[in-house]
């Protein structure tokens, strides 16, 4: 087996794939590909996959949740078009590539977008900490974790507006507060499921409030919380996996216990990026993610080597992603801790022969 330390979509645990395997096959005598989104057994599958997200996360009474298409990046315009009212602006924090794109396609629908806060300037190796928040606008939209650069915010912005949040690369990894958030959206490729779903938990008493003059049915959250995720046919694949991930997360202590096992994984490989020689971290400490890790060779001139013997390892996915450079583990939730201590190993490996 290889260690899949890739960013998405990722690794899930190994059970998740052998009961979806099993499923391709014999999902009550038909293959799951193939039964209708209308067939009671999956009507069933789609609540429970509901039912175990507001679970998972304790989700309070007042919120739904919906699973759609289109991934984070319909997510972006789904986002902004139910979250417009009268002011038809939005404040945003710009901390990465994923959260530059969202404002991008809050632009385009209209809102007038504020960023009152922004780590562009050291090409987003921080979270901006001390900017204050414009009062008079319809909500605050930021990027909980920052997939490509390695950084995650470890307390939320305080604000008393509608919060907003991209959480796809850390959600299901640690507790979280839903009733903090208007709206939370996160593609499934990165801790839920294989890519094809995106999940939203949206407060009911958002739904439809938009001022938008343009609300095309399919991204309209109310038209999808209405009709229970069926107002067309949803990824059926994708959200069984993703209910079989979130049964086998909850049977496993749930986010908690993945919290806890998270940051083990995490400190394990910070601990090394920090002790050994070769390496350094690519991002101020205090903002680093428990989910990517980012780091850099001090002498670049050496990366064929390192590259070479991560890969006699087995170990997949650690390039950084192509805008960054460097190195990226992504630790997410169903990544055992001994492959992290595969590429610890091979990290000191490599030191010794520098
Ligand atoms: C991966 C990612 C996206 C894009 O997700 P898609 O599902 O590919 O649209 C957006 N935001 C964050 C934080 C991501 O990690």
């Amino acid at each position: 087996m290889k260690h899949n330390f890739g960013a998405g979509p990722c690794i899930l645990p190994q059970p998740v794939f052998e009961q979806a395997s099993k499923a391709v096959l014999d999902f009550n005598g038909l293959s799951i590909l193939e039964v209708s989104h209308r067939h009671k057994d999956f009507v069933a599958v789609m609540d429970e996959a509901i039912a175990l997200t507001k679970q998972a996360l304790g989700v309070p009474e007042g919120y739904s949740v919906a699973f759609l298409q289109g991934g984070a990046t319909l997510g972006f315009t789904i986002a902004a078009l139910n979250m417009m009212r009268e002011h038809k602006a939005a404040g945003y924090m710009n901390t990465g590539t994923w959260a530059s794109g969202a404002i991008k396609e809050a632009k385009k629908v209209g809102l007038d977008v504020t960023v009152f806060a922004s780590s562009e300037d050291q090409n987003f190796t921080y979270i901006p900490k001390n900017y204050s928040i414009p009062s008079s606008l319809d909500f605050v939209h930021f990027t909980s974790n920052n997939t490509i650069f390695g950084t995650q915010f470890h307390t939320f912005p305080a604000t008393d507006l509608p919060l907003v949040c991209d959480m796809s690369s850390d959600i299901f990894s640690k507790v979280i507060n839903v009733s903090d958030f208007d709206l939370i959206y996160a593609g499934a490729q990165k801790n839920l499921g294989p890519a094809g779903a995106t999940v939203y938990i949206v407060k009911d008493e958002v739904l439809g409030k938009s001022t938008s003059p343009f609300l095309p049915t399919y991204l309209d959250l109310k038209q999808h919380v209405d009709k229970e995720s069926m107002m067309n046919t949803p990824p059926v694949f994708a959200v069984y996996v993703a209910m079989l991930n979130l049964k086998d997360l909850i049977s496993n202590g749930g986010v908690a216990a993945a919290e806890q096992r998270n940051i083990a994984k995490a400190q394990l490989l910070y601990n090394e990026i920090d002790r050994n020689s070769q390496f350094k971290g690519a991002v101020s400490v205090e903002d680093r993610s428990n989910m990517n890790v980012t780091f850099l060779l001090n002498d670049e001139s050496r990366a064929a080597d390192f590259d070479a013997l991560w890969k006699a390892a087995g170990i997949v996915g650690l390039p950084g992603h192509r805008s960054v450079g460097g190195y990226r583990a992504s630790l997410y939730n169903a990544l055992p801790l001994a492959s992290v201590q595969v590429l610890v190993e091979v990290m000191k490996e490599f030191e010794k022969t520098a």
